[in-house]
């Protein structure tokens, strides 16, 4: 089957799941040569195998709210494809949460591990369970009651779960003690635990730093730096806290944060002591436009960062949170630099704009695919039972976002198609399937 006939397939059996469709093509567009150079691939299905789960495992959580009433959500876990390693990706707890949003990030996923270099599958699981405005002792029993049903189909050397949006160190330290209180096995079987007691040091700040390392070497390609360079980011989570702060250490102006009420400009930029405090307050699942009473700066109600002047750009709150109009508006404003910390973050339409008008655009299987990489290294650090430093680890992450950075351009200057700066889409693209695929003409059909 020809990918373009694969492509068909997908869109006639999944229309009700717009997301995976999107994701199939956004990979379908960019590998057609390669797979042309490689008649296995087509003689053997590679792609429209690939568009596959190997399986998808849903179920029921019951649990029970403070008030003692019994509650019901839907759990997911899809596994997608061990061609090269365990099945491994995030757990998002979201009330938009469907099997078809599971598959979309799935798949991106397969790639996105590969292009690591480590030996990791991919996945992803979740629930359309709402943390938002729930106690402690609510997420505690709802974590417990969706191990209870997921740690039938997970372990160390078959699918490794991790964190997403809506799940942290605290969700996956409630995960991991119900595994561990059914099976009676202290395994690495999820990634993302407290230090301590499993975790790796630099996993909560992966996937930020390493998305500013994949742009610290797309910068280096045309001999610049972060130093003085304005940056929009958007999302105020785990990977836009981070990402500010890798910022700051390279010198870098971060003037914006967002959250899915609003964005916040601060134009003299965020400093350490903000960041902070950005970290704490939603932690504690307080409002990002408290931080004006606190530290001034302005509060954008419903409005998106895009709209400022910049040379950077890092969306990092959740998928197609760009679209064409917001495109227009980062080329309009002067950004050269777009990095995705989110998955897909970038409608199809507003990735034809930004890399049209020449931006350099790094998409998220790349450039975000730091925080997998030390899930990576906290599946060898539990396997070897021994814990490395974080000078150590953070320099393994600056090498293997290097090394993705540099195969991705490798495979673009061959395959890509942009003018006037690199194609990193179709380079990452490349990169991570020819592995996968590789892999898949070496089993033969299984
Ligand atoms: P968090 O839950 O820590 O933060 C998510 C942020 O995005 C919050 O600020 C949230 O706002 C905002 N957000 C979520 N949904 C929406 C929406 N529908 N509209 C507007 N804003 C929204 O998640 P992470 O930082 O971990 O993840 C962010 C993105 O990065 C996701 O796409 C995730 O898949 C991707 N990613 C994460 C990795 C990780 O290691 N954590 C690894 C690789 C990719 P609010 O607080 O108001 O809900």
């Amino acid at each position: 089957m020809t990918i373009k006939a694969a492509i068909e397939k997908v869109e006639k059996n999944y229309s009700h799941q717009p997301e995976f469709i999107q994701a199939v093509k956004e990979v379908a567009m960019t590998i057609e040569q390669v797979y042309a150079d490689h008649p296995k691939y087509e003689a053997l299905q590679v792609f429209e195998r690939l568009c596959e789960p190997d399986r998808i495992i849903s179920f029921r959580v019951t649990w029970e709210n403070d008030q003692g009433e019994v509650q019901v959500n839907r759990g997911w876990r899809v596994q997608f494809s061990n061609a090269i390693g365990p099945y491994k990706g995030g757990i998002r707890f979201h009330p938009t949460v469907t099997e078809g949003t599971l598959k979309f990030l799935g798949f991106e996923q397969i790639f996105k591990n590969a292009l690591t270099g480590l030996p990791m599958g991919g996945a992803k699981g979740g629930s359309d369970f709402d943390p938002k405005g729930k106690s402690d002792a609510e997420i505690r029993r709802f974590c417990y009651a969706f191990m209870r049903e997921l740690y039938k189909n997970v372990g160390k050397d078959m699918d490794v779960p991790a964190g997403d949006i809506g799940v942290g160190g605290r969700e996956v330290n409630y995960m991991f003690a119900m595994y561990k209180n059914l099976t009676r096995e202290f395994e690495g079987v999820l990634t993302g635990k407290g230090v301590g007691h499993g975790g790796s040091l630099l996993r909560t700040e992966a996937t930020g730093y390493g998305l500013v390392y994949f742009l610290d070497n797309m910068l280096k390609v045309n001999d610049e730096t972060l130093e003085g360079k304005t940056v929009l980011i958007s999302g105020a989570g785990n990977v836009a806290q981070h990402a500010a702060e890798k910022c700051l250490h390279l010198g870098g102006k971060v003037i914006t944060f967002s959250d899915s009420k609003g964005t916040l400009l601060d134009k003299d930029g965020f400093t350490q002591e903000k960041i902070n405090w950005v970290k704490e307050h939603k932690a504690n699942g307080k409002a990002l436009a408290d931080y004006v009473e606190e530290f001034g700066g302005e509060w954008l109600d419903g409005q998106k960062p895009w709209q400022f002047d910049a040379q950077v750009a890092l969306p990092c709150a959740t998928q197609n949170e760009v679209d064409e109009e917001h495109a227009k508006s980062l080329v309009k404003h002067g950004v050269k630099y777009v990095a995705e910390g989110a998955n897909m973050p970038l409608t199809a339409e507003a990735i034809d704009i930004v890399r049209d008008n020449g931006i350099a655009y790094a998409p998220g299987k790349a450039a975000n695919a730091g925080g997998v990489a030390v899930s990576g290294l906290e599946m060898s650090q539990n396997s070897v039972r021994q814990y490395r430093s974080f000078e150590a680890l953070d320099g393994q992450l600056q090498d293997i976002m290097k090394t993705i950075h540099d195969n991705a351009l490798d495979a673009a200057k061959k395959y890509g198609k942009t003018q006037n700066a690199a194609d990193y889409m179709t380079g990452a693209n490349v990169a991570g399937f020819v592995q996968v695929a590789d892999a898949l003409v070496a089993y033969g059909y299984l």
